[in-house]
């Protein structure tokens, strides 16, 4: 499973309908608004620092 870095949601790559790649890696995504979310600001959540 991968996980979406916007929500947090486990997400299987193998169905996962929403994706992105960023910096030649890629993100998946439960839901359009998700990858929305993520498009808009793809730095914020591709390079996570830890909290
Ligand atoms: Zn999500």
């Amino acid at each position: 499973m991968e996980r979406d870095p916007v929500c947090g949601m486990d997400v299987d790559p193998k169905t996962a309908k929403h994706t992105s790649v960023h910096e030649g890696k890629t993100f998946y995504f439960c839901s359009p608004g998700c990858k929305k979310t993520f498009d808009a600001d793809p730095h914020r959540y591709g390079h996570q620092k830890k909290a």
